[in-house]
């Protein structure tokens, strides 16, 4: 076969091939052409003007360490730190810090690690309980949680996360087939927080797909975590994303237009029709809940409650049911 010849400078090696929008590019203008992107997508959704201290949530895959990447190139001025969060789940947890920790190692960003075993229980924990089929959820609720307590409590106004298109549309996808409007009006580039116990929420690659992000950290010689969290075996999230691939293939630019609807359609009549849940403080941490105990404190039981009710809003953590 012959070579492909990149798409902007006409290079022979043009190994990077971008296949909803059918071009192919090589390295150097693959680069120029995702940070050019990434650039825009923070400038039209007005991130900057919300994150002027930002914490970039890393778990050492494709998205998050280009999210991580994508912003130190593109503004060098910002000042970033990097969390990783141990979720205890072994081999993957270790080979996963491994990797942010050799990120930001060259990247020169300060990084916390969290790790949730001094919280009281690990994922695979609890995932041996009650969230036993269910591991992703529960793993999600507390990341988000950790996510903006670490932030809240280390004067961090905003969590930046690697959410991307191809995360977006599988959430959409779903929350769309089962109606579930008040999750759907949720799914944006910019969540707002409260400015006291719930950061601002970013997602600098919302318009990005896994190709992109996946072509981004290989065209910068980046590594990351190859290898499969050994909890997605099953995971419903896995199967709708190959769908929407099967969907795609039949629908050209099917991901785009549901995303762009979302956006430009959907939620401005959302915004108006639905009102937010009132928040509450978790009587246990005294974050923001829209019920009286938070999930993340709940799923900690029996750890959290015997150890901190009596302190009731103490707050030293925090609660954001309902947040994706
Ligand atoms: S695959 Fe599921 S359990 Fe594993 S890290 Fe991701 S969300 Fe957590
Ligand atoms: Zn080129
Ligand atoms: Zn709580």
């Amino acid at each position: 076969m012959p070579p492909v010849r990149c798409a902007r400078c006409g290079a022979e090696d043009a190994r990077y091939h971008i296949s909803f929008a059918r071009t192919s590019l090589c390295a150097a203008c693959y680069v120029r052409y995702y940070e050019r992107k990434l650039k825009a997508t923070v400038l039209k959704y007005g991130m900057l003007k919300v994150m002027r201290r930002p914490l970039v949530a890393l778990s050492g895959g494709k998205d998050s360490t280009s999210a991580l990447v994508g912003l130190k190139s593109v503004f060098p001025d910002l000042e970033v730190t990097a969390l990783y969060i141990d979720l205890g789940i072994p081999g993957y947890s270790e080979e996963s810090e491994r990797v942010v920790r050799k990120v930001t190692d060259e990247l020169g960003v300060e990084l916390i690690v969290h790790r949730l075993k001094n919280d009281g229980r690990t994922v695979p924990e609890l995932a041996r309980g009650r969230f036993k089929r269910k591991p992703c959820a529960i793993c999600g609720t507390v990341k988000r949680y950790v996510m903006n307590k670490i932030a809240i409590e280390t004067g961090h106004d905003t969590v930046v996360t690697g959410h991307n298109l191809d995360d977006t549309v599988e959430v959409l996808f779903e929350l769309y087939r089962r109606g579930l409007l008040e999750e759907a009006v949720r799914l944006r580039p910019v969540l707002l927080g409260d400015g006291v116990r719930l950061t601002n929420r970013v997602k600098p690659l919302f318009e990005m797909t896994d190709e992109e992000d996946l072509y981004y950290v290989d065209a910068k010689g980046i590594e990351v975590v190859e290898s499969w969290c050994p909890l997605v075996r099953g995971a419903k999230t896995v199967s709708r994303k190959v769908l929407i691939h099967e969907i795609e293939s039949k629908i050209p630019g099917f991901r785009h237009t549901l995303l762009k609807a979302h956006v430009k359609r959907f939620l401005p009549v959302l915004e108006r029709a639905i009102s937010q849940p009132e928040l509450k403080r978790c009587a246990v941490c005294g974050y923001p809940t829209t019920s009286d105990v938070c999930s993340y404190c709940r799923a900690m039981r029996p750890v959290t409650l015997k150890r901190d009710v009596g302190s009731s809003g103490a707050g030293a953590s925090n609660g954001e049911e309902g947040l994706r």
